[in-house]
């Protein structure tokens, strides 16, 4: 076969997939299977479907893909689905793959895409603002992910507080550098004190107060109890919208802190970032004087994995933290007017990441987004009426559409919950989670489609009192 198909061909193929594409992408509660069992032996087998010892017909190779990500997998874009942050993508940031895919563009120079790298920047601009950093001082690059923003928070913080590990490495420091979190911060903290040589035990887990906010008070007493014995605290990390309850440390009274103290503060705000523009902005007070933020775009502002932005207010810090001489990349014109964005990130080369939220931006504006969120939350508030309304408790205090919640016939025993948890999620008609709010093991519900409707919660409210129904009595039965 033809290394590049043939153009009859290609346009058949794309017809053909798309079309398929489409129906699904149109119609998900009928098309597609929110969640079930899945069986690795059958799953190994299918993916071994095709042999690459010949060649294949491409379109049944592409029909039979889609078919195996349908039926094999957890349909994150399913508006039952009430997972963990995974969204329905827009139909503008699907097309920027599309673009992206076709073009190839590499950003790891500007002068290789400098249209695209000026798209990166702007974009980079538009949220330092929005989070109300001075113009002048914001930077920031795409990542793949929260964790790699949060990485790359460490490895400034680490720049900005220690300059010279650059040359010297950690063996240079006279006393053990440490990062505060709170223990209901996400684990990619802990990744990427791995990751930056600093080992998971330079982190300092917080505990948080009865609504799961980092406790400021127990946040100073320990920097002082461990810059007394001689450690390094270097930096504070504040969780905006966490990844299990969805609440928010108070960043103003951390970042008072910070500055007393003289730590790099950063905020990872990877999913509730995006309240910086609905009615819960003051949820983020605080976060403008920030040294850094972690905002993932493949969460709530809807968008194809892997995207997330890192943004700083320290204007210099990526380029010292990563820049690299080397005699094989192309060199700019006049470096004071351009830069490349491989020599602030830590990937080289590098996928037009910013484009899957510069066609929705540029589709919706802010005020589309700002809709669309306002309409998630409302759904989250719906939700949180109608468990009430059924006599179920909600115990996370979150303001987000992430309710953790639980039942009287089933708070005093966690392995039933669990259970439900299970059961539900092979029921093919929903997906959630569990998460545990001050050691009490609650289910998990977020709103996330943009697509979920007030139906979809009445059938999912219909549904967990069915099973609650069918498992508390199974197990009362078991007991007489
Ligand atoms: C999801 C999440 C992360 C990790 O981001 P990835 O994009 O999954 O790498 C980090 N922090 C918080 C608060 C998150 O919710």
């Amino acid at each position: 076969m033809d290394f590049d198909l043939t153009e009859a061909k290609r346009l058949d193929i794309l017809t053909a997939v798309t079309n398929q594409l489409e129906t699904v992408y149109n119609n998900p509660r009928k098309e597609l299977v929110v969640s079930r069992a899945f069986d690795r032996e059958a799953v190994k087998a299918n993916a071994k479907t095709f042999s690459f010892e010949e060649s294949n017909d491409p379109k049944e190779v592409m029909f039979h893909v889609i078919e195996g990500i349908k039926k094999q997998g957890v349909q994150v874009t399913h508006p039952s689905y009430f997972g963990l942050f995974n969204p329905r993508p827009s139909f503008p940031s699907v097309m920027a793959d599309v673009i992206n895919s076709y073009l190839n563009p590499q950003l790891a120079a500007w002068s290789h895409a400098s249209f695209a790298v000026e798209i990166e920047q702007l974009l980079i601009k538009e949220f330092g603002k929005k989070f109300g950093y001075q113009e002048n001082n914001i930077d920031g690059v795409f990542c793949v992910g929260g964790t790699e923003s949060n990485l790359t928070s460490v490895l400034t913080a680490m720049q900005k507080h220690f300059p010279n590990i650059a040359e010297e490495g950690l063996s240079s420091l006279k006393g053990k550098p440490i990062i505060y979190a709170s223990t209901e911060s996400h684990h990619s903290m802990q990744r990427a004190a791995r990751t930056a040589g600093l080992g998971i035990n330079a982190i300092k887990e917080i505990p948080v107060d009865k609504n799961l906010t980092m406790n400021v008070d127990a946040l100073r007493l320990q920097i002082t109890e461990d810059a007394a014995k001689g450690f390094q605290p270097f930096m504070v990390v504040a969780t905006a919208g966490t990844t299990g309850a969805g609440v928010f440390d108070d960043l103003d009274k951390i970042a008072e802190l910070c500055k007393a103290y003289k730590l790099w503060f950063h905020v990872d705000a990877a999913y509730g970032g995006g309240a910086i523009i609905t009615d819960l902005k003051h949820l983020l007070n605080g976060i403008e004087k920030s040294d850094s933020i972690t905002l993932d775009l493949h969460k709530w502002f809807s968008v194809p994995m892997a995207t997330s932005i890192f943004l700083t207010s320290n204007s210099q810090i990526l380029s010292q933290t990563f820049d690299v001489k080397t005699n094989y990349m192309p060199e700019d014109g006049n470096p004071s007017q351009v830069f490349d964005p491989y020599v602030k990130s830590l990937q080289w080369s590098r996928r037009f990441i910013g484009l899957k939220i510069y066609l929705p931006l540029a589709v919706f504006g802010w005020e589309g987004y700002s809709k669309m969120f306002a309409q998630q939350i409302e759904m989250g508030n719906k939700l949180r009426t109608m468990l009430k309304d059924n006599d179920w408790i909600i115990l996370n205090q979150s303001e987000l559409p992430i309710i953790c919640f639980t039942h009287p016939d089933i708070e005093n025993d966690q392995a039933l919950v669990q259970k439900l948890v299970d059961e539900m999620n092979v029921s093919e008609k929903t997906w959630i989670s569990s998460y545990p709010i001050n050691d009490q093991l609650t289910l998990r519900a977020q709103i996330i489609n943009y697509a979920t409707k007030e139906e979809d919660l009445e059938k999912f409210v219909r549904l967990l009192i069915e099973y609650k129904q069918k498992y508390s009595n199974s197990i009362s039965d078991g007991n007489e």
